[in-house]
Protein backbone atom coordinates (compact mmCIF):
# COMPACT_ATOMS: atom_id res chain seq x y z
CA UNK A 1 0.00 0.00 0.00
CA UNK A 2 2.99 2.55 0.46
CA UNK A 3 2.73 2.93 -3.63
CA UNK A 4 -0.60 4.26 -3.70
CA UNK A 5 -1.68 7.04 -3.22
CA UNK A 6 0.34 10.15 -3.03
CA UNK A 7 0.24 13.49 -5.26
CA UNK A 8 0.58 14.31 -8.71
CA UNK A 9 3.65 15.19 -10.16
CA UNK A 10 4.30 18.13 -11.79
CA UNK A 11 5.69 17.20 -15.63
CA UNK A 12 5.68 14.16 -17.22
CA UNK A 13 6.39 11.23 -14.96
CA UNK A 14 8.08 9.23 -17.57
CA UNK A 15 10.67 12.30 -18.82
CA UNK A 16 10.83 12.64 -14.62
CA UNK A 17 11.80 9.21 -13.89
CA UNK A 18 14.23 9.37 -16.79
CA UNK A 19 16.20 12.56 -15.90
CA UNK A 20 16.50 11.20 -12.56
CA UNK A 21 19.66 9.41 -11.66
CA UNK A 22 18.59 6.46 -9.31
CA UNK A 23 17.03 3.88 -11.30
CA UNK A 24 15.84 1.52 -8.44
CA UNK A 25 14.21 4.54 -7.03
CA UNK A 26 12.68 5.21 -10.27
CA UNK A 27 11.65 1.35 -11.13
CA UNK A 28 14.01 1.50 -14.36
CA UNK A 29 14.76 -1.80 -15.38
CA UNK A 30 16.66 -1.31 -18.82
CA UNK A 31 17.95 2.23 -20.43
CA UNK A 32 18.61 1.90 -24.45
CA UNK A 33 20.00 4.43 -26.97
CA UNK A 34 16.64 5.92 -27.61
CA UNK A 35 14.10 3.89 -24.90
CA UNK A 36 13.49 2.22 -21.89
CA UNK A 37 11.78 -0.16 -19.68
CA UNK A 38 9.88 1.14 -16.27
CA UNK A 39 7.65 -0.81 -14.24
CA UNK A 40 4.19 0.38 -13.30
CA UNK A 41 3.74 1.90 -10.09
CA UNK A 42 0.21 1.05 -10.58
CA UNK A 43 0.21 -2.10 -12.10
CA UNK A 44 -2.70 -4.07 -13.75
CA UNK A 45 -0.68 -7.07 -12.18
CA UNK A 46 2.73 -8.40 -10.96
CA UNK A 47 5.57 -7.78 -13.28
CA UNK A 48 3.41 -4.72 -15.61
CA UNK A 49 6.15 -2.70 -17.03
CA UNK A 50 6.46 -0.45 -19.73
CA UNK A 51 8.50 0.28 -22.92
CA UNK A 52 8.88 3.83 -23.57
CA UNK A 53 10.88 6.07 -25.97
CA UNK A 54 13.48 8.61 -24.23
CA UNK A 55 12.00 11.27 -26.58
CA UNK A 56 8.55 13.20 -25.40
CA UNK A 57 6.29 11.96 -28.06
CA UNK A 58 2.44 11.21 -28.12
CA UNK A 59 2.36 8.76 -30.58
CA UNK A 60 4.59 6.12 -32.54
CA UNK A 61 4.07 8.59 -36.39
CA UNK A 62 6.28 11.34 -34.04
CA UNK A 63 8.51 8.83 -32.42
CA UNK A 64 12.09 8.17 -33.69
CA UNK A 65 11.93 5.13 -35.92
CA UNK A 66 15.29 4.19 -33.77
CA UNK A 67 13.39 4.15 -30.50
CA UNK A 68 10.20 1.61 -32.39
CA UNK A 69 13.19 -0.09 -33.14
CA UNK A 70 14.92 -0.15 -30.06
CA UNK A 71 11.79 -1.54 -28.91
CA UNK A 72 11.01 -3.81 -30.99
CA UNK A 73 14.28 -5.42 -30.47
CA UNK A 74 14.39 -5.69 -27.17
CA UNK A 75 10.68 -7.41 -26.78
CA UNK A 76 11.92 -10.69 -26.61
CA UNK A 77 14.77 -10.35 -23.57
CA UNK A 78 12.31 -8.11 -21.61
CA UNK A 79 9.30 -11.04 -22.61
CA UNK A 80 12.08 -14.18 -21.43
CA UNK A 81 13.39 -12.32 -18.35
CA UNK A 82 9.42 -11.70 -16.89
CA UNK A 83 8.92 -15.54 -17.95
CA UNK A 84 11.62 -16.85 -16.09
CA UNK A 85 11.40 -14.66 -13.06
CA UNK A 86 7.39 -14.66 -12.65
CA UNK A 87 6.94 -18.29 -14.09
CA UNK A 88 3.75 -16.36 -16.57
CA UNK A 89 2.09 -18.17 -19.18
CA UNK A 90 1.42 -15.58 -20.99
CA UNK A 91 1.48 -11.56 -21.84
CA UNK A 92 -0.71 -8.76 -23.00
CA UNK A 93 1.34 -6.72 -25.12
CA UNK A 94 -0.11 -2.77 -26.12
CA UNK A 95 -0.21 0.71 -26.58
CA UNK A 96 -2.99 3.02 -26.17
CA UNK A 97 -2.42 6.28 -28.32
CA UNK A 98 -4.54 9.02 -26.66
CA UNK A 99 -6.38 9.69 -23.91
CA UNK A 100 -9.97 8.80 -25.85
CA UNK A 101 -8.09 5.23 -26.54
CA UNK A 102 -7.31 4.52 -22.74
CA UNK A 103 -3.90 6.54 -22.45
CA UNK A 104 -3.37 7.15 -18.67
CA UNK A 105 -0.29 9.17 -19.73
CA UNK A 106 -1.50 10.37 -23.25
CA UNK A 107 1.03 13.01 -23.72
CA UNK A 108 4.25 10.35 -23.89
CA UNK A 109 4.02 7.21 -25.77
CA UNK A 110 4.72 3.53 -23.75
CA UNK A 111 3.76 -0.46 -24.63
CA UNK A 112 2.60 -1.92 -21.99
CA UNK A 113 3.89 -5.58 -21.21
CA UNK A 114 1.59 -7.26 -18.75
CA UNK A 115 1.84 -10.91 -17.53
CA UNK A 116 -0.70 -12.77 -17.20
CA UNK A 117 -0.76 -16.31 -15.32
CA UNK A 118 -3.41 -19.01 -16.08
CA UNK A 119 -6.47 -17.70 -13.54
CA UNK A 120 -5.35 -14.99 -12.77
CA UNK A 121 -7.60 -11.83 -11.49
CA UNK A 122 -6.80 -9.40 -13.82
CA UNK A 123 -10.21 -8.56 -14.24
CA UNK A 124 -10.01 -6.93 -11.10
CA UNK A 125 -8.80 -3.58 -11.83
CA UNK A 126 -11.98 -3.26 -14.13
CA UNK A 127 -14.72 -4.85 -11.56
CA UNK A 128 -13.87 -3.40 -9.03
CA UNK A 129 -11.22 -1.08 -8.76
CA UNK A 130 -9.39 -3.54 -7.16
CA UNK A 131 -5.82 -4.64 -7.75
CA UNK A 132 -4.51 -8.13 -6.47
CA UNK A 133 -0.82 -7.46 -5.62
CA UNK A 134 0.65 -10.67 -4.46
CA UNK A 135 4.15 -8.61 -4.31
CA UNK A 136 5.74 -5.46 -3.63
CA UNK A 137 7.13 -3.76 -6.61
CA UNK A 138 10.82 -3.40 -5.45
CA UNK A 139 10.74 -7.30 -5.20
CA UNK A 140 9.79 -7.69 -8.62
CA UNK A 141 11.83 -5.01 -9.80
CA UNK A 142 15.20 -6.85 -8.16
CA UNK A 143 13.73 -10.35 -10.02
CA UNK A 144 13.47 -9.01 -13.43
CA UNK A 145 16.77 -6.43 -12.72
CA UNK A 146 18.49 -9.67 -12.92
CA UNK A 147 17.08 -11.20 -15.30
CA UNK A 148 17.53 -8.27 -17.50
CA UNK A 149 21.20 -7.91 -16.74
CA UNK A 150 21.36 -11.96 -17.68
CA UNK A 151 19.43 -11.28 -20.99
CA UNK A 152 21.95 -8.26 -21.92
CA UNK A 153 25.17 -10.58 -21.69
CA UNK A 154 25.89 -10.39 -18.20
CA UNK A 155 25.38 -14.16 -17.93
CA UNK A 156 23.27 -16.45 -15.17
CA UNK A 157 25.34 -15.27 -12.20
CA UNK A 158 25.33 -12.42 -9.57
CA UNK A 159 26.49 -11.43 -6.32
CA UNK A 160 24.46 -12.09 -3.37
CA UNK A 161 23.84 -10.15 -0.68
CA UNK A 162 22.48 -12.33 2.19
CA UNK A 163 22.21 -10.45 5.24
CA UNK A 164 20.21 -10.55 8.49
CA UNK A 165 17.35 -8.21 9.09
CA UNK A 166 19.58 -6.09 11.46
CA UNK A 167 22.00 -5.82 8.50
CA UNK A 168 24.87 -6.56 11.24
CA UNK A 169 26.13 -9.20 9.41
CA UNK A 170 26.60 -10.56 6.15
CA UNK A 171 27.00 -13.91 4.22
CA UNK A 172 30.99 -13.64 2.66
CA UNK A 173 32.48 -15.49 0.20
CA UNK A 174 35.48 -16.65 2.43
CA UNK A 175 37.73 -14.01 1.18
CA UNK A 176 35.86 -10.57 2.09
CA UNK A 177 33.88 -10.65 -1.18
CA UNK A 178 29.82 -11.41 -1.54
CA UNK A 179 29.20 -15.08 -2.50
CA UNK A 180 27.99 -15.58 -6.16
CA UNK A 181 24.88 -17.48 -7.54
CA UNK A 182 24.82 -19.56 -10.77
CA UNK A 183 21.43 -20.61 -12.12
CA UNK A 184 20.44 -23.02 -13.82
CA UNK A 185 19.48 -22.94 -17.64
CA UNK A 186 15.80 -22.35 -16.88
CA UNK A 187 16.27 -21.33 -13.19
CA UNK A 188 15.41 -17.49 -12.30
CA UNK A 189 18.46 -15.90 -10.65
CA UNK A 190 16.37 -14.96 -7.42
CA UNK A 191 15.73 -18.91 -6.93
CA UNK A 192 19.30 -19.46 -7.43
CA UNK A 193 20.18 -16.48 -4.49
CA UNK A 194 17.71 -18.29 -2.35
CA UNK A 195 20.00 -21.44 -2.72
CA UNK A 196 22.85 -19.43 -1.38
CA UNK A 197 21.48 -18.28 1.52
CA UNK A 198 19.41 -21.69 2.36
CA UNK A 199 23.19 -23.17 2.12
CA UNK A 200 24.16 -21.01 4.72
CA UNK A 201 20.84 -20.56 6.95
CA UNK A 202 18.61 -23.96 6.69
CA UNK A 203 15.41 -23.46 8.03
CA UNK A 204 14.99 -19.64 7.93
CA UNK A 205 12.63 -17.63 6.45
CA UNK A 206 13.94 -15.67 3.84
CA UNK A 207 12.70 -12.84 1.55
CA UNK A 208 14.65 -11.03 -1.62
CA UNK A 209 15.17 -7.45 -1.55
CA UNK A 210 16.99 -5.29 -3.77
CA UNK A 211 20.81 -4.66 -4.26
CA UNK A 212 22.96 -3.26 -7.32
CA UNK A 213 23.89 -0.35 -8.53
CA UNK A 214 22.18 2.92 -9.23
CA UNK A 215 22.38 2.64 -13.12
CA UNK A 216 19.95 -0.30 -14.33
CA UNK A 217 22.54 -1.47 -16.97
CA UNK A 218 24.96 -1.50 -14.37
CA UNK A 219 26.05 -4.44 -11.32
CA UNK A 220 23.38 -6.16 -10.40
CA UNK A 221 23.38 -7.93 -7.27
CA UNK A 222 20.62 -9.78 -5.39
CA UNK A 223 20.08 -8.98 -1.45
CA UNK A 224 18.41 -11.58 0.48
CA UNK A 225 17.14 -11.00 4.08
CA UNK A 226 17.15 -13.60 6.69
CA UNK A 227 14.74 -13.70 9.74
CA UNK A 228 17.44 -15.12 11.89
CA UNK A 229 21.10 -16.23 11.59
CA UNK A 230 22.01 -19.79 12.07
CA UNK A 231 24.08 -21.26 15.02
CA UNK A 232 26.89 -21.28 13.28
CA UNK A 233 28.15 -18.45 12.21
CA UNK A 234 31.49 -19.24 10.22
CA UNK A 235 31.57 -17.48 6.73
CA UNK A 236 29.44 -14.45 8.22
CA UNK A 237 31.28 -10.90 9.01
CA UNK A 238 30.32 -7.87 9.09
CA UNK A 239 29.12 -5.37 6.14
CA UNK A 240 32.42 -3.17 7.10
CA UNK A 241 35.05 -5.57 6.57
CA UNK A 242 33.69 -6.51 3.15
CA UNK A 243 36.91 -5.65 0.79
CA UNK A 244 36.41 -2.14 -1.43
CA UNK A 245 34.36 -3.48 -4.52
CA UNK A 246 30.70 -3.34 -5.83
CA UNK A 247 29.94 -5.54 -3.83
CA UNK A 248 30.27 -3.24 -0.25
CA UNK A 249 27.51 -1.19 -1.71
CA UNK A 250 25.46 -3.93 -2.84
CA UNK A 251 25.39 -5.37 0.46
CA UNK A 252 24.64 -1.86 2.13
CA UNK A 253 21.42 -1.58 -0.63
CA UNK A 254 20.51 -4.83 0.65
CA UNK A 255 20.57 -3.95 4.26
CA UNK A 256 18.90 -1.27 3.71
CA UNK A 257 16.08 -3.17 1.66
CA UNK A 258 16.16 -5.71 5.02
CA UNK A 259 15.32 -3.45 7.43
CA UNK A 260 12.18 -2.37 5.23
CA UNK A 261 11.55 -5.53 4.89
CA UNK A 262 11.48 -6.02 8.26
CA UNK A 263 9.50 -3.23 9.53
CA UNK A 264 6.77 -4.32 7.22
CA UNK A 265 6.47 -7.92 8.85
CA UNK A 266 6.72 -6.37 12.36
CA UNK A 267 5.22 -2.27 12.14
CA UNK A 268 6.32 -2.02 16.09
CA UNK A 269 10.03 -2.28 15.01
ZN1 LIG B 1 7.55 12.65 -21.31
Amino acid sequence: MRYVGGQREAGCVFCNRLAERNDPESLILWRGEHAFAIMNLFPYNTGHIMLVPNEHVAGPEDADPRALTEIAEQMPSVLRALRRALNCDGFNLGTNVGATAGAGIASHLHEHVVPRWLGDANFMPILATTMVMPELVPVTYAKLRAEIGRELGRGPRCAVAVVDVEGDLVLSDGADGLPIAEAAPDEPMWKAAIRVAREAAPDRTMDVCWAGSDSANGPIALGVSVDQLPGNLSGWIEPDSLSESGDRMAALRAMHEARRVAERRNPDR
